[in-house]
């Protein structure tokens, strides 16, 4: 329960997993605290085909460093994906690991109007650090656009919707009739693009 005075709708919740205090650290430029802390997943993180499920855990190694401006936060970020290879649609789980690295500018150095016309800048609040866009940004930029089971998926077939991984020698016998198969080929041309 939130006590009396609690003021969570204007700022950042410091109870939040993702939410850090740096107090501690103090404001002398050099201090350093070490933080190893596993918290879990915030919803969609990750893309639409490769994500870190809702909930599951995510270890952070950080380390937070006072400079003359704010915060230095350096840190990475494991977690358990999973997903869809795009081209067989097989089940898709994989262990990965990013790094990243964020200066969290502290809130009364900056003028918070000046803050907000440059989104680049990342404000520590109250000197609590909100760490889900870090690991937000840090995720996505660490995905491949296209998931694979693996490099060279051969995908499925085209004809029967098989998953060709598992079976690579599999032909279908109903071979094109090689009457037809000429035909094929006139439309094919037909089909080229003359600017090409
Ligand atoms: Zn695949
Ligand atoms: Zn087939």
């Amino acid at each position: 329960m939130p006590g009396p005075g609690s003021d969570h709708l204007n700022g950042l919740d410091p109870r939040a997993p993702l939410v850090l205090d740096t107090r501690e650290l103090g404001r002398r430029p050099g201090s350093q605290r070490q933080v190893s802390l596993t918290v879990p997943a915030p919803a969609d993180l990750g893309i639409e085909v490769l994500s870190v499920p809702e909930g599951a855990p995510v270890e952070l190694d950080l380390r937070l460093e006072a400079v003359m401006e704010g915060v230095l936060i350096t840190g990475s970020a494991a977690a358990t994906l999973e997903g869809e290879c795009v081209r067989c649609l097989e089940p898709i789980r994989d262990e990965f690991e990013v790094r990243f690295q964020e200066l969290f500018v502290y809130d009364d150095i900056r003028d918070s109007a000046e803050a907000e016309e440059d989104d680049e800048v990342s404000m520590l609040e109250d000197d609590l650090v909100d760490l889900e866009p870090l690991l937000r940004d840090a995720v996505v930029l660490a995905l491949p656009f296209q998931p694979l089971c693996q490099d060279d998926c051969p995908g499925l077939c085209s004809e029967c919707g098989v998953r060709l991984l598992e079976q690579p020698d599999h032909v279908h016998e109903e071979a094109i009739d090689p009457r037809w198969k000429a035909l094929t080929t006139l439309t094919d041309e037909a089909q080229h693009d003359p600017t090409d």
